[in-house]
């Protein structure tokens, strides 16, 4: 046994541990405590996965120190460990803001952050265009008291009309899924703050590469990881950013509700971002091209894109986005499945998958996926038919997409 103590020889016994005390454990404890690593003077390159649930501490003093913030440390798994801190101060970077917890996935974001600020008989009012599971969680709210009203936050005039009686939170897309409707982030931040609402922006299609809400006012910031800031289709996480005050009482009602990620999500994540503004450049810019060539396309019947001049809210984007319009493109056919069928059996490289914003352009289906819990009527209202694909660019060379896309509108 070498002469420096090790770490495991440390935790289980106190730095002090004498060596002859060790000499004489049995077989059952030895397979727990031999397992041995010296303490490394020099620090990896890499941010290691730290697996560990449970945390040491030495003492009680210390115990107090890390829950009242006055030592850094960890607590427990389920609190979050380095990987997850080290994500957190990331997001909070990129997108300005003062902290920022990082949750299993978006949904959990959204569920930590209204359950921590709403209450019975609060009124919450949100854009019309949401992603799906998202109005969904504000039905499910209904039964607790939580009530929801719906607006157009693209529209300034709808943004006044909606808040002219009290609320307690705003809820609105940068980038609306699956449409691609910026919102007036400036109008709606001011229109909310004067009746005393908090605005949470859901950033999920833009990314911090495209917009930092917290420039144009907002109280708080959801990413679903799972997203861009993921970027690869193999994690599933969110976070919400925004000041101190807001965030101590979620990041404490994330840990209770238990939805707090498995570390690997948190590490993987770190590593993705480090390529966020590389493959945002080059993915943005193909859906640029993708978006004007389907636009010109006879098969085609509509093309929402920000980017594009005719879009609804394309000069609104303009003061909005930054570096680009994002890398989602939605197209309609003639509002029938079959054309979506033909199309798919067609494609050589793009698949049908039921997420986005990986390296490779995929296609999704909103009636039947992201859309599908909505009410047929509820679709109506946003435009939502049969024949409506969302496109997710990747970072492909843009040619070869849209030779693939070729391929598949030829056999519609
Ligand atoms: C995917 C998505 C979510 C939900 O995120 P998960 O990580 O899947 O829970 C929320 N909002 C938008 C706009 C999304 O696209």
């Amino acid at each position: 046994m070498s002469s420096t103590p090790s770490l495991f020889a440390f935790i289980a016994n106190g730095p002090l541990c004498a060596e002859d005390a060790m000499a004489d454990k049995s077989f059952a404890s030895r397979v727990i405590w031999d397992a041995q690593s010296k303490r490394s003077i020099n620090d990896p390159a890499v941010l290691p996965i730290y697996q560990s649930a449970g945390w040491v501490f030495r003492s009680l003093d210390e115990v107090d120190a890390v829950y009242e913030g006055r030592q850094p440390g960890t607590i427990y798994g389920g609190s979050g460990v380095p990987d997850h801190q080290a994500l957190e101060a990331l997001v909070s970077s990129l997108h300005g803001s003062e902290d920022t917890v990082v949750t299993a996935a978006g949904m959990s974001a959204f569920t930590a952050t209204i359950i921590s600020l709403a209450k019975s008989g609060d009124r919450i009012v949100a854009a019309r265009d949401l992603y799906g599971n998202t109005s969904r969680l504000l039905d499910d709210l209904r039964k607790f008291g939580v009530t929801t009203d719906t607006f157009d936050a693209s529209d300034p005039a709808s943004v006044t009309d909606a808040l002219r009686s009290s609320a307690r939170l705003v809820i609105v897309e940068t980038i609306s899924n699956p449409r691609v409707r910026v919102a007036d982030l400036t109008a709606v931040c001011r229109a909310a703050h004067e009746c005393g609402a908090l605005v949470i922006v859901d950033n999920s299609l833009a990314s911090p590469y495209h917009c930092q809400p917290v420039r144009f006012g907002a109280d708080l910031v959801i990413e679903s990881i799972t997203k861009f800031l993921g970027g690869h289709m193999d994690l599933t996480l969110g976070s919400v950013s925004g000041p101190a005050s807001l965030l101590g009482p979620i990041r404490l009602l994330a840990a209770r509700l238990g939805l707090i990620s498995a570390t690997l999500d948190a590490w993987l994540a770190i590593r993705s971002i480090a390529t966020l503004d590389v493959r945002l450049a080059r993915s943005s810019a193909n859906a640029g091209e993708v978006a004007s060539w389907l636009a010109s396309h006879s098969k085609v019947r509509a093309v929402h894109y920000p980017g594009l001049a005719t879009h609804a809210t394309h000069s609104l984007a303009k003061g909005v986005l930054e570096r680009g319009y994002g890398s989602v493109v939605s197209f309609e056919l003639e509002p029938d499945r079959r054309l979506v069928d033909r199309l798919l059996a067609a494609l050589a490289h793009i698949k049908l998958v039921l997420s986005f914003a990986g390296v490779s352009t995929s296609l999704s289906h909103p009636a039947t996926s992201s859309h599908r819990s909505l009410t047929a009527d509820q679709r109506r209202a946003i435009g939502i038919h049969d024949g409506f694909l969302r496109l997710s660019v990747g970072v492909e060379n843009p040619a070869d997409i849209i030779g693939d896309l070729a391929r598949g509108l030829a056999a519609v």
